[in-house]
């Protein structure tokens, strides 16, 4: 049978599924997902609240990545991004760290910011030089350690890593004991480098969307969990079968382990976070950038305020304050507690902000841990069905888009 004939069942309508059905819809085969939710998206969505848009979990778009890139039109997603470099609160103060390759003027500041010493400040520039100019195929060949260990072989002292790394890269990987795969601390790194760290003007939620926009109407099938798959044929909740002549599990790995249970999926360890909203009568950061707990102490990793990029995250005359917490606590006071944490960075007037909404992600990132992702085709094939997402090739939207686009090509090739 010619590509152009295939139906193709998908089995979730997040960023994997709805890359792996647009390759296949322009190669002519006829792709249908079937999203057990009332959108797509899946991790990456946007609520609206009071006027105010709320990402589920505050996560950014690195506009280097190269083939979410060329997937997405990223001059109507408006993307607006944050400034290259971060805020550090520290009990002795606030300290600015910035990439001086771009925004030179902070040189001295930045050098002479009592994080680390000089010596690490131009480690990050030896680093940085060598990163940008290896490919993704090369990092993907490199050792993997844990991003501590590589980081302490490049000769960081505990002061940077401490300092630094821990909250900045904490807030990346969802952890700050630095155990996440180094392959995936130097390409992100290297797309830092790159690019900026970026969020369309109307919310994350605007990129599955422009992506199901491009998808003819009937594709998506909302409301629909699938409970049960064979290779050609799912079932949903409702006893509903369709009958296709490919199946893709699009899900996140846990499902995908229970549903293809001969497959040899492993359903992952998860990183967690915590993200609470709030909103604010004027920005406590009035510019576009990232601000991380340097203390060493506390819940809150980092903080930025979404509407000093983009106006439409909030109402006219009003901001949009993100707080990340990693993990996910449970405490009833949790509100509280983040925000007489934050009297400390920004003064009384947090006592003047009003709690919007706080989610706990538990399934945020498959842990990434080294050995683990970019490897492999991106997909598997097993128990007669194919199966893609992030935890297949790397814990990040570019990661989900390649093991998307990765399975359609081989459902594509001719056998
Ligand atoms: C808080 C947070 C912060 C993040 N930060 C970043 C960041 O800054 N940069 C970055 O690049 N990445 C980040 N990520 C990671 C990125 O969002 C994910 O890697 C990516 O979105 C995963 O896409 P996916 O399609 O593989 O899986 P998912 O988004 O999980 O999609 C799976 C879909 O399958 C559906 N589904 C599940 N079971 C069934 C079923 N039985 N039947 C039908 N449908 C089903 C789900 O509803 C879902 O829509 C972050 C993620 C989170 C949550």
């Amino acid at each position: 049978m010619s590509a152009v004939e295939k139906k193709v069942l998908i089995l979730g309508g997040g960023l994997a599924g709805l890359a792996c059905a647009l390759r296949l819809q322009a190669a002519g085969a006829r792709p249908l997902i079937f999203e057990r939710s009332d959108g797509v998206g899946g991790r990456v969505r946007t609520d609206q609240l009071d006027g105010f848009l709320l990402d589920r979990g505050f996560q950014v778009f690195l506009d280097a990545y190269p083939e979410a890139g060329d997937l997405l039109d990223k001059e109507s997603l408006d993307l607006r991004a944050f400034r290259p470099g971060a805020l550090i609160y520290r009990t002795s103060g606030r300290v600015r760290m910035m990439d001086v390759f771009r925004e030179p003027r902070h040189l001295l500041e930045s050098a002479l910011a009592p994080v680390g010493s000089l010596a690490d400040k131009l480690r990050v520039a030896r680093l940085r030089w060598r990163l940008m100019r290896l490919t993704t195929e090369e990092i993907a060949g490199h050792e993997d350690m844990t991003t501590e260990s590589y980081l302490r072989y490049a000769g960081f002292s505990p002061a940077m890593i401490d300092g630094f790394f821990r909250s900045f890269y904490g807030g990346i990987f969802l952890e700050r004991e630095l155990q996440t795969s180094s392959r995936m601390f130097e390409f992100t790194f290297k797309m830092f480098s790159q690019g900026s760290a970026t969020l369309p003007s109307r919310g994350m939620g605007e990129i599955p969307r422009q992506l199901a926009s491009r998808l003819p109407p009937g594709t998506i099938r909302l409301g629909a969990q699938v409970t049960r798959i064979q290779p050609g044929s799912i079932t949903l909740e409702s006893g509903e079968q369709f009958r296709g002549d490919a199946v893709v599990v699009a899900t996140d790995a846990t499902t995908a382990a229970g549903l293809v249970s001969a497959g040899g999926i492993d359903g992952p360890v998860w990183r967690s976070v915590t993200c609470l909203y709030f909103a604010a009568a004027r920005s406590p950061l009035c510019e576009s950038i990232i601000a991380l707990n340097g203390t060493g102490c506390g819940l809150v990793n980092n903080v930025c305020v979404p509407s000093d990029l983009a106006p439409a995250y909030a109402p006219p005359g009003r901001a949009l304050v993100s707080v990340s917490v990693l993990g996910t606590v449970d405490s009833a006071d949790l509100e509280s507690r983040v925000l007489a944490e934050l009297e400390a960075w920004f003064g009384g007037a947090v006592r003047e902000w009003r709690h919007l909404r706080t989610y706990r992600i538990e399934r945020a990132l498959p842990r990434q841990e080294p050995g683990n992702g970019f490897t492999g085709p991106g997909f598997r094939q097993a128990a007669g069905v194919y199966v893609c997402g992030d935890h297949l090739w790397s814990a990040s939207i570019e990661g989900a888009i390649i093991s998307g686009l990765r399975t359609a090509d081989a459902i594509l090739k001719p056998s």
